[in-house]
């Protein structure tokens, strides 16, 4: 499986949610797990961990995302998606037999990690909204990035991680100049 195909997959799957379950910003996680059968549960884990999915033959998929205060609200939500892309991805690839993924701070970035962390941005963060979002928010380049952050319910980090991916600029040097 190439990364090409995995990453056109998950933007068909992120496009197909929006369109289907009429989400608006910040979207519904829950919802779309729900959606799609999966019982979603947050608990408490050890700081390293941030979330899993397992599918084990004849129970509904879970995925546990980690609670813990070290966790940011947007960190959580980032990781559901992540989880529900792994739902996705693996649908129809496994043969008959459990399905995991753990995914650690330290989890090593291969395909199907990447094309996850893309859905979960594409379903999180849309291409269309966040550029008419940006656009509304052209007056106040100051806090920007913080405002969309907001809005989306992800971390800034994330949010400027997607304006990069999308070519817009986000910083503001000392003369009000963007880059
Ligand atoms: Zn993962």
């Amino acid at each position: 499986m190439t990364r090409v195909h995995f990453t056109s997959e998950a933007e068909m799957f992120a496009h197909k949610a929006w369109d289907t379950l009429e989400l608006t910003p910040p979207a519904d996680v829950d919802l779309v797990a729900r959606k799609l059968g999966i019982d979603l549960h947050r608990q408490e884990f050890v700081p390293e961990i941030d979330g899993l999915y397992l599918k084990i033959p004849g129970c509904p998929p879970v995925i546990a995302v980690n609670s813990s205060y070290v966790k940011p609200p947007g960190r959580q939500r980032f990781t559901a998606a992540h989880e529900i892309g792994h739902h996705l991805l693996a649908k129809g690839r496994t043969v008959a037999g459990r399905v995991m993924f753990l995914d650690c701070t330290d989890t090593r970035k291969n395909s199907t990690e990447l094309a996850c962390d893309k859905f979960a941005a594409l379903l999180l963060m849309p291409e269309k909204l966040i550029r008419e979002h940006y656009q509304e928010l052209a007056g106040n380049p100051d806090h920007r990035v913080a405002i969309l952050a907001e809005r989306f319910g992800v971390s800034s980090w994330a949010v400027q991680r997607r304006l990069r991916e999308l070519g817009l600029p986000y910083k503001v040097d000392r003369f009000g100049r963007r880059y």
